[in-house]
Formats: structure tokens, C-alpha cells, sequence
């Protein structure tokens, strides 16, 4: 079996619209961030694997049920199917902190993806707006990471600090030229 190697996504202010200091707690309140499906769309047509990994400890917290985020997740694998960019596979860490060794930075999310897809894990990259997110990357030995300034404090600047989702798209288009060229 060829393995390929993915693009790992965080969710909240890198394909959605962060709620800031709460969670989406409903699909009517989850909005695509603008670009998003062209970064997803580009990196399926260049044969990466495309995953989301996402802490959602409202569940934990009790805001919001399993199948409230089951919900939200179906709504956006149904937005994004048509346009060929939807995900390969999703992953959420409910877990309140401190409750769960799958929580960011822990790179467990994307070792279970691995363990599920035939993903080149050295050759991978991941898309972040938070310091966890980068540390994740790191903590999974992936090639590349791609750091979203946004609402989180800055401390971790990945291999590319971006503040926009076209230099998200930009910054692995980067990336995966110089790999193919090397
Ligand atoms: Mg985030």
C-alpha cells in the first residue's frame, strides 16, 4: 500500500470562524472561513490525505452533546463533498484538560489517523492558529507547519507564519513545490 502524506487541520479559526472563548454549539453557528475549500480542494487535487483535529471540550463540558459535534461534522463534510474538498477522516478530543492524553499537544489524534490511513507522516504538514496546534506537529515529527496569526497568543511560529488563509494556501503551495523539485 503507497503511503501519502496528509495535510493535518485544526478547526476553529483555520476552517471555521472562532467563537472566540466559547464553541460551536450548533451547525447554523459554524462558518466556513472564507478561502478554506480552496486550500482543502487544492490539497486533495495534489493527493494529500486531509484531516481535522479538534479539540471540542463543550462536550466535555457538558454545552454540547457527541452528537451535537456529529452534527456540525456531517453538515460539513456535506458542504464541502461537492466541491471535492471534504475530509478524509475527522478526530476530536472531547476531553476536559487534564482528562485525556489525546489532548493537544499530544500528537495521539494524528497517530490514530495514521494508524487509520496509509499517511507518509515524515512528508506531512498541519495548519494551526494556536501554539498547541504547532506543538502537535512537532510532537508528530510532520515536515512542515503552517502557523495562522489570529486570535492566540504567539509563541510557537511554525515553518510559515501566515495571517490569512490565502497565505495558508500559499505557504504549502511553497512548501510542496520545493519538495517536488528537490
Ligand atoms: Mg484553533
Amino acid at each position: 500500500m503507497t503511503r501519502r502524506p496528509a495535510i493535518f487541520f485544526d478547526r476553529d479559526g483555520v476552517v471555521n470562524v472562532s467563537p472566540g472563548a466559547g464553541y460551536v454549539l450548533r451547525a447554523a453557528d459554524f462558518h466556513l472561513m472564507p478561502g478554506i475549500v480552496e486550500v482543502l480542494a487544492w490539497c486533495r487535487a495534489q493527493g494529500f490525505f486531509t484531516v481535522l483535529v479538534t479539540s471540542q471540550q463543550g462536550v466535555g463540558k457538558g454545552l454540547m452533546s457527541h452528537a451535537d459535534l456529529d452534527a456540525i461534522h456531517a453538515q460539513l463534510q456535506a458542504t464541502l463533498a461537492p466541491q471535492r474538498a471534504a475530509f478524509d477522516r475527522i478526530y476530536s478530543c472531547t476531553a476536559l484538560a487534564g482528562q485525556s492524553t489525546r489532548r493537544k499537544p499530544s500528537p495521539e489524534m494524528i497517530f490514530e489517523a495514521a494508524a487509520d490511513l496509509p499517511i507518509d507522516l515524515p512528508a506531512s504538514a498541519l495548519v494551526g492558529d494556536h501554539d498547541r496546534d504547532i506543538q502537535m506537529a512537532r510532537n508528530a515529527g510532520l515536515a512542515f507547519a503552517v502557523r495562522l496569526a489570529g486570535e492566540n497568543a504567539l509563541g510557537e511560529p511554525g515553518d510559515a507564519l501566515v495571517d490569512s488563509i490565502p497565505g495558508v494556501l500559499a505557504a504549502l503551495q511553497r512548501w510542496h513545490r520545493a519538495q517536488t523539485e528537490a
